[in-house]
């Protein structure tokens, strides 16, 4: 049976479909080279095409080839991919980007083996290079290709499971076509996008509806399955807005490892310690404390409990700057630095409240 579906063509149906119907004028599909394809893939990972679209408008408008990515400081990159989250995409495209220029002449490699060594570059970013840039047949699954897959060959069980994924990569393998594989990989990137979505995917209109399993069971839904899900821990922590009399705000900069890697945040203790204590450390003291309610941040393996303390300094800290590692932030005249997502919201609402 798997033999039988193996030799499945899809691709000529896939293309007649793409050619009438399908989206050609998405940003990252004008002027293509490696660069743009990378950086498109990188941020597509978990996010829509909606959300992506102005992040990669700016980033190319800023950064518009491998060399400028490469020769920019990590703030400027982490601050043209505030919004978009899962900030290690940033960091990995920054030291590829390095690699890229020192190692390779500033030119991609362009076999998927050579490019799934680079950081943050995985075997479907790399398929999705070597197919689009290089026109070299080569397979892609990303989200929306593995539910089409899934869905068309009604292949139970989690994809993040070997035994799935692997069934889904031979599938994947099997069915690039000959001719026009980056038309191919894109029309099967947009026919996950637009039709064959989580949801509510548009059967009727699709071009594998014939033969795809999961629409003769009547179920499509049911592929592919969920991630078996855990219970996620709890963490508690004070985020200190500490404001001068001028009205700024410090800020930290995370060790580049880790939760937030990079970015910059609010000072932060543990719950329930005294915010004084931190302001010991500052040699000032507070003219006003002001708590604010405490609000959930869930990250994909922990929920974090936040408890915002608004403080207000009566004279400005005679010395601050340790390694460049602490700034006022002027939120009128915001510095061009990465900000972690709650962060974002909380000096949005400082700002309303100035
Ligand atoms: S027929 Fe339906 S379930 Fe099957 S691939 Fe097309 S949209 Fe998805």
């Amino acid at each position: 049976m798997i033999q039988e579906r193996l030799q499945h063509d899809i691709s000529s149906k896939v293309l007649t479909w793409f050619d009438k119907s399908g989206r050609k004028d998405l940003p990252w599909q004008q002027n293509i080279n490696p660069y743009r394809v990378w950086v498109s893939e990188i941020m597509l990972q978990q996010t829509q095409v909606a959300t992506v679209i102005p992040f990669f408008v700016r980033f190319m408008e800023q950064l518009p080839t491998v060399a400028a990515l490469a020769q920019s400081h990590e703030d400027q990159v982490l601050h043209l991919w505030t919004g978009l989250g899962y900030y290690s995409r940033a960091r990995n495209l920054h030291k590829t980007a390095k690699i890229v220029c020192a190692d390779h002449g500033g030119k991609f490699p362009n076999t998927v083996d050579t490019l799934s060594e680079l950081p943050g570059i995985g075997r479907s970013t790399a398929g999705a290079i070597t197919s689009i840039a290089f026109k070299k047949p080569a397979a892609i699954l990303d989200g929306n290709v593995k539910r089409v897959l899934a869905r068309y060959h009604a292949i139970d069980g989690w994809p993040g499971q070997s035994a799935v994924s692997k069934s889904l990569w031979q599938f994947a393998e099997a069915h690039i076509p000959e001719k026009r594989v980056a038309d191919y990989s894109q029309a099967m990137m947009d026919l996950g996008a637009t039709l064959c979505t989580r949801s509510k995917p548009d059967c009727d209109h699709c071009p594998l509806q014939t033969d795809c399993l999961a629409h003769e069971q009547g179920q499509p839904q049911r592929y592919p399955g969920k991630k078996p899900k855990k219970a996620l821990p709890i963490k508690t922590t004070q985020m200190l807005m500490i404001k001068n009399p001028r009205g700024e705000i410090l800020l930290e900069k995370r060790p580049s490892s880790g939760i937030w890697g990079g970015l910059w945040v609010f000072p932060q203790q543990e719950n329930g310690a005294c915010p004084e204590h931190y302001l010991d450390k500052l040699a000032v003291k507070a003219s006003t404390v002001n708590s604010w309610q405490s609000y959930r941040h869930t990250f994909s393996h922990y929920h974090l409990d936040i408890t915002p303390i608004e403080i207000t300094l009566s004279d400005s800290p005679k010395m601050l700057m340790e390694n460049n590692q602490q700034l006022w932030y002027n939120i009128q005249q915001p510095a061009e630095v990465g900000l972690a997502a709650p962060i974002k919201k909380l000096l949005a609402k400082l700002s309303q409240a100035q």
